[in-house]
C-alpha cells in the first residue's frame, strides 16, 4: 500500500497523475495519467494496489499484443562537454 512518506528519501507523498513507462519487447509502452501518490522530492510515484491492478492488466495485454504500442520518438543528444 501507500506509505506516509516517500521511502527513498523521506519526501512527502502528494496526490497526482503519473505517466507509468516499461519496456515490452523492443517497444516502451506510456501509460499516460495514471493517478497515483508522487513523492514531492524525488518524482518517485506510488500506486495504491488498485491502480497496479489495473496496470498489471494493461501491460499483460501490451505484452500478448492485444494493444498496439504506439512507436515513439525519444531524442537523442549528446553531452558537450
Ligand atoms: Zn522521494
Amino acid at each position: 500500500m501507500i506509505p506516509d512518506r516517500c521511502t527513498f528519501c523521506k519526501g512527502t507523498l502528494h496526490e497526482g497523475k503519473s505517466e507509468f513507462m516499461a519496456r515490452v519487447g523492443d517497444e516502451v509502452i506510456i501509460i499516460k495519467d495514471v493517478p497515483a501518490y508522487i513523492c514531492d522530492r524525488c518524482g518517485e510515484a506510488y500506486y495504491t494496489a488498485d491502480i497496479s491492478r489495473r496496470i498489471d492488466v494493461v501491460m499483460r495485454d501490451a505484452h500478448l499484443g492485444k494493444i498496439q504500442c504506439r512507436p515513439i520518438a525519444a531524442g537523442e543528444v549528446e553531452l558537450v562537454i
